[in-house]
């Protein structure tokens, strides 16, 4: 039973689905302002991503103090960071300790799986379904829905038939796996598989890895912070929240602003040197601006990279496997590592390369490839996910009119600033496609665009709006332009999520707009200058 007939009001001014880091932070706004919401998350807690990925070495690649909300004064001085870059579960005691902090758990109701949301044109409202037969409205409908959050196992035979442990990274479960003795087969190698990998390669019996293609990686470089550089940080959110205000992707590392050509050889390798030497993103987001625009110097940079795989492998033809032929470095998201390389030394460590031998079919002893049959204890699979769009494509979202949202983003998605789509009014994406905050320092990118979210419910309670929906002109404008910002850099021409490739989806074979490749500022910008003019490009009524 819905109640959003003409003469009722919802029973919620807004709903947030998802309480990742997203949610949290919209949840914690909104009720600074006294409206009426509630979030609806799918997990028995709140965490998102963090929630979720519970995989062995799970850690992010961001600065931890980067990474923590920048909100509350209170907040950043009193949690320590135990590390430079946090592990998962540090990460989710930390959003559990801002959630508890803020008193945010009682506006959250958890195991709620949304089905299906619905804009009722004669109400302005939504109605959103649960998967426990449930139906609630509201106002406003945030979708912090998380852009790796729906998992996509390999499309290969077998799959289900498979008799020993099978686990995707991404439903890891709660409780300790056990790898003594076992043998374990990896599929993937990501960020994700890059990780677990390396974490796992000493505890197991044998460890197998199916490699379809390689990726550059970089040494992450983590280390305990120290009580002095904890001090020290603490001392200094404010610049390092302003720097990263400044820099495209949100973190403190930005592009040197000299160009390859500019440098002399020695100085250039030093500074190379230097990089792959210093901790985080430095290598790939830190380096000369040309690297990642200009293919002749990316080939330059690449080879520098392959030596030091090659360095790093004892076995040559190993490491030729594990150098990627068909992109070159940076080009693609680089995952950081950990002795990711060495593990390969190991010798129950194999590697292998399924250009040579692909997977015929998963059987229920194990995995069979072209050249023979391997038996496995376990199957981890770390095939990644329908990024980006796939977290509403598994949620039926319709619009005026009953349009599906997914068959409006069949070819890929189209919005009005990442934050809206026309013929879904009142539905603001929050992290969805083509938003800058997605290709960003993911928090940095978040509270940006909650912010701006915030205004404009500010705004439309002021005016007493009850209804926003952008221009079909406006959308046309954003989604070319998003389309225009792919030709800014070589990642642009790369097959990967953030292009909108995945073999295991239909369909994702082809190029899809998925993300705003602008830069962190520029975006900014963009949304200050539309909210200032009075929310230009946008409906309200
Ligand atoms: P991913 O980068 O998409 O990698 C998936 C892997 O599975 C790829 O190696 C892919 O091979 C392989 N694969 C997929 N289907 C396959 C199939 N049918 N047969 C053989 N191989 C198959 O996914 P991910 O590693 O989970 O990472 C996704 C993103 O999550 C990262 O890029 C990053 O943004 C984020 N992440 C972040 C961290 C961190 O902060 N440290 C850690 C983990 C993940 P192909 O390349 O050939 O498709």
């Amino acid at each position: 039973m819905t109640n959003s007939s003409n003469n009722e009001s919802p029973q919620h001014e807004v709903i947030i689905i998802g309480a990742g880091v997203s949610g949290i932070y919209q949840l914690y706004r909104l009720l600074e302002l006294g409206v009426d919401v509630t979030v609806l998350e799918a997990g028995d807690g709140p965490g998102g991503t963090w929630y979720w990925n519970r995989y062995p070495g799970a850690r992010f690649d961001s600065e931890s103090y980067t990474y923590g909300y920048s909100f509350s004064k209170e907040l950043l001085a009193e949690w320590n960071w135990s590390e430079h870059f946090a592990g998962q579960p540090e990460t989710l005691r930390y959003l559990n300790h801002v959630v508890d902090k803020f008193d945010l758990s009682r506006h959250m109701q958890f195991n709620c799986q949304v089905k299906s949301a619905a804009f009722d044109e004669d109400t302005d409202c939504w109605t959103v379904q649960l998967a426990d037969g449930r139906t609630l409205t509201s106002r406003i409908l945030f979708t912090a829905i998380g852009m790796l959050s729906a998992p996509t196992m390999p499309t290969i035979e077998g799959v289900e038939s498979y008799q020993g442990e099978a686990f995707h990274t991404y439903y890891w479960p709660k409780e300790p796996v056990d790898f003594k003795g076992k043998k374990v087969a990896v599929l993937g190698t990501g960020a994700t598989a890059v990780q677990i990998i390396a974490e796992i390669a000493d505890k197991v019996e044998e460890l197998t890895v199916f490699q379809r293609r390689p990726n550059w990686c970089a040494p992450l470089h983590n280390s305990p912070i120290d009580d002095e550089t904890q001090v020290k940080i603490k001392a200094s959110y404010d610049e390092i929240f302003e720097r990263c205000r400044q820099t495209p992707g949100g973190f403190i590392h930005g592009p040197d602003r000299r160009k390859f050509a500019d440098v002399p050889e020695d100085e250039r390798l030093a500074f190379w040197e230097e990089l792959y030497a210093s901790p985080g993103f430095g290598v790939w987001i830190g380096n000369f601006r040309d690297v990642l625009v200009d293919e002749d110097v990316n080939a330059e940079f690449t080879k520098f990279i392959a030596d030091k795989i090659r360095k790093r492998v004892n076995d040559p033809a190993t490491a030729e496997k594990l150098i990627p032929t068909d992109h070159g470095f940076g080009t693609r998201r680089v995952p950081l590592e950990t002795k990711y390389y060495e593990a390969y030394n190991r010798d129950n460590v194999h590697l292998v390369d399924l250009n040579d031998t692909p997977i015929e079919r998963i059987t229920p002893a194990g995995i069979k490839t072209s050249d023979r049959e391997y038996p496995f204890d376990m199957i981890i699979y770390a095939t990644g996910f329908d990024a980006i769009t796939g977290a509403f494509d598994r949620i039926e979202f319709r619009g005026i009119g009953g349009e599906k949202l997914s068959d409006k983003w069949i070819d890929g998605p189209i919005t009005y600033l990442g934050l809206q789509t026309v013929g879904f009014p009142n539905m603001i994406t929050l992290a969805g496609p083509q938003g800058g905050s997605v290709s960003t320092n993911f928090p940095r990118g978040i509270e940006e665009a909650v912010d701006w979210a915030t205004d404009l419910l500010i705004h439309m309670r002021a005016h007493h709006y009850t209804r926003i929906e952008p221009s079909p002109e406006a959308e046309d404008e954003w989604t070319a332009h998003v389309k225009d910002t792919y030709n800014y850099s070589l990642l642009g021409n790369t097959k990967s999520w953030f292009t909108g490739y995945n073999s295991n989806v239909p369909g994702h074979d082809k190029l899809r707009y998925m993300i705003y490749n602008g830069g962190t500022p520029r975006y900014r910008q963009r949304l200050t200058e539309v909210a200032e003019n009075g929310y230009t490009g946008f409906a309200l009524r």
